[in-house]
């Protein structure tokens, strides 16, 4: 699987691949991580990829030309490329997503920095455009590598343990049930007795009590939905 970060800023994403699970995976050529940064492409003698935008408004714009040369290149050079925008105003980005991207074998991330992208680039290029939540960011670096890191974890290979995928929260309704490591006791602390007596079934019954008691804690309307779902 590849990844492209078209982005101003590619030593801001480079760190991230430096160690853990996707370093390993790239070392395992099951991840390829590459950088596209559109000042390269820009015509200006300043390499100024950025304007005022048109019709007035607060801040700069990244503009058009190293843009659409930059991911023209893209197209041009792998056609099957899933080109992914990162923005504040597109629908939030979630697991589902993470599974269904896990299956292309190439998606770019395009950062936006300033006050965004020029509408006419997303409207040219975009295959899928996500928001990580309702907050600004000053860039869409963090976004990006949030979708990577997200949809990596779902391609073939990387986990060491594929089955901890299908345990973790938002796999179901529930979310995932407290964990608890060694020792059993720490600071006068316990872990609950009844994980400690390996009747896996009483632990598997106590595990999703506790999963519906974090579910109703944290998320309640997930839990209303479907219980709505079951009564209908
Ligand atoms: N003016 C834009 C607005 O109000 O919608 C915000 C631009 S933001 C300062 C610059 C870039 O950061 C965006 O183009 C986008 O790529 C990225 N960004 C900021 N917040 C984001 C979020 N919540 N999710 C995804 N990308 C985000």
């Amino acid at each position: 699987m590849k990844f492209t970060f078209v982005t101003l800023f590619p030593n801001l994403i480079e760190g991230y691949f430096q160690d853990s699970i996707l370093k390993r995976a790239i070392d395992k050529d099951l991840l390829k991580i590459n950088y596209l940064n559109p000042r390269e492409f820009s015509n200006n003698k300043h390499s100024k990829v950025d304007d005022t935008a048109v019709g007035g408004g607060a801040g700069m714009l990244m503009n058009t030309q190293p843009l659409f040369d930059s991911l023209d290149l893209l197209k041009t050079e792998d056609e099957n490329t899933h080109i992914v925008f990162l923005t504040p105003v597109a629908k939030p980005f979630r697991q589902n997503d993470a599974k269904r991207l896990a299956k292309k074998t190439h998606i770019a991330f395009v950062s936006g920095r300033y006050e965004g992208i020029d509408e006419r680039v997303i409207e040219r290029y975009a295959d899928e455009v996500f928001s990580i939540g309702d907050y600004i960011l000053t860039g869409g670096e963090l976004a990006s590598l949030v979708l990577c890191d997200a949809v990596s974890r779902n391609v073939q290979g990387v986990l060491g343990n594929s089955d901890s995928l299908n345990v973790e929260s938002f796999e179901s309704v529930l979310l995932e049930a407290p964990s608890f490591s060694k020792p059993k006791i720490y600071r006068g602390n316990e872990v609950p007795k009844e994980y400690l007596k390996g009747n896996h079934s009483k632990i598997r019954t106590l595990k999703i009590a506790l999963s519906e008691c974090k579910t109703k804690f944290f998320r309640p309307e997930q839990l209303l939905k479907h219980k709505t779902k079951e009564n209908l």
